[in-house]
């Protein structure tokens, strides 16, 4: 039996975490494989270390000191030695890293120290051993993570093993730090769990589960006990923060179930994750399973009489936006129109390039672009071919004056995703909130 442990930001924040982290870890044998965060905010008005660092890079570039960002860096880590009364020369991993930096960082890399020097220190306090994730997390040079490579490289370190493991970071062939997008040690749990063949994936952060919406927009939302892995996948996508995206794929390749659970709740069971559920026994007639939204969005509306009966029409158009390296998230539909959702971000450089290209080579009667969409997703296994649910959906919305902008239901019926303008983002939330799981 072999579990792995990822510790987030909040639970690596200060020697008072690290004391219920070795909690956490003493209280099962079988939690051999720690994998760790930078250290994040204390309280509300506090730094994330790996905020810290790219500041600290930013300094670096514009020749400007930066001695008094890293010394707010180096002193956070000497303090949880101190505290904790460790013996490890912290001090000097932090001296090395600053004569690089004068001498030329990566910003990759200098972002990567944050979870490298919590890892030093978990390791030491915990009496695991090391293991570098620049010593088996392999990227190719495209920017993916080559799996095989990296599982084998992983096993040979640490099969057998106690071990802690830095999040949020690997290295590119030819041996330069690459970091994953932030959030990302949740990838790094989860890869490890997979080259591990674990039993189970603990993810162990500041909340006891997924919760049904995001806890900073509904006053204390019921947490989730169960979620498929589909189901977490269109509630991450869709924005809740709670996990990265990217953590489900490796776990759910190798059907090991990923557990959400709380560190300064360690009794709480949180919310357990897996490939599907019996719930023919479940009375509860709930149906969604969690709401989940993002904003800073727009949306493409290509109107063109005969669009859908001409031949790779919707190829060409979606051409045009591989071209600009634009992902797109939902393409809704209609007879002549096809509107193509994007996050405004991404888009904003190329935007007008793009309308160009799209105007020569689709020669639509009509282009539109909305901004400033928010998506909102009600979620839910028990959702699917349940008759009324979205119109109940449009219906609570339009009675609390929200406009619906654009409509997407995926194929399989697990997900209702509605554009609506931001303004209403957070109404729209409280409103599904209120209605479907009061
Ligand atoms: P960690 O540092 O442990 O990785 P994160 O900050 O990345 O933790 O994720 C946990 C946070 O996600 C919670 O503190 C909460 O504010 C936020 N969050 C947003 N949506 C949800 C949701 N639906 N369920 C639980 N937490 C959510
Ligand atoms: N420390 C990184 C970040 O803040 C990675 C992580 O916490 O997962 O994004
Ligand atoms: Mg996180």
């Amino acid at each position: 039996m072999l579990k792995v442990l990822k510790f987030g930001g909040s639970s690596m924040a200060d020697a008072i975490q690290y004391k219920k982290v070795r909690a956490i870890v003493e209280a099962d044998p079988t939690r051999r494989v720690v994998v760790v965060s930078a250290a994040g905010k204390r309280f509300k008005e506090d730094h994330k270390i790996t905020d810290l660092l790219y500041l600290c890079h930013a300094h670096v570039q514009y020749g400007v000191s930066f001695e008094s960002v890293f010394g707010m860096i180096a002193d956070r880590y000497k303090g949880i030695k101190e505290d904790l009364g460790l013996k490890i020369d912290i001090e000097s991993h932090l001296e090395q890293i600053r004569k690089k930096l004068i001498s030329g960082m990566s910003e990759e890399e200098l972002a990567s120290r944050g979870e490298y020097l919590s890892a030093l220190l978990m390791a030491d306090y915990l009496g695991f051993d090391f293991v570098d994730a620049a010593h088996w997390l392999k990227f190719r040079y495209d920017g993916t993570i080559d799996q095989e490579e990296s599982y084998a490289a992983l096993r040979r370190e640490a099969e057998g093993r106690k071990v802690v493991i830095p999040g949020f970071y690997g290295v590119m062939p030819d041996g330069q730090i690459q970091t994953l997008t932030r959030g990302g040690s949740d990838i790094t749990g989860a890869l490890a769990a997979a080259a591990l063949d674990a039993d189970v994936y603990e993810n162990w952060t500041d909340v006891s589960g997924i919760l049904m919406a995001d806890p900073r927009i509904v006053e204390d939302p019921q947490p989730i006990d169960r979620v498929t892995y589909s189901e977490l996948r269109e509630l991450s996508h869709a924005g809740a923060q709670v996990l990265h995206e990217g953590t489900i794929y490796p776990v759910r390749e190798k059907k090991i179930p990923l557990n959400i659970r709380n560190t300064n709740e360690p009794d709480h069971p949180g919310t357990m994750i897996m490939e599907s559920f019996d719930d023919s026994m479940d009375m509860e007639h709930r149906f969604i399973t969690g709401i989940a939204g993002k904003k800073d969005h727009s949306i493409i509306t290509l109107t063109k009489i005969g669009l859908s009966s001409a031949v790779g029409e919707l190829r060409r158009i979606l051409e045009v936006f591989e071209d600009h390296n634009i992902p797109v998230e939902y393409v809704p539909s209609g007879l002549d129109t096809v509107s193509l959702v994007v996050d405004s971000a991404k888009v904003s450089s190329c935007l007008y390039s793009m309308l160009g290209e799209l105007q020569k080579k689709i020669k639509p009667n009509n282009i539109k672009v909305h901004d400033q969409i928010a998506i909102v997703a009600a979620v839910g296994r028990k959702m699917a071919f349940r008759a009324g649910v979205s119109g109940r959906i449009f219906a609570r919305l339009g009675e609390n004056g929200i406009s619906i902008r654009m409509i997407s239901q995926g194929p399989d019926e697990m997900n209702i995703i509605v554009g609506i303008d931001n303004k209403d983002y957070a109404n729209a939330i409280r409103v599904l909130y209120n209605s479907f799981v009061k």
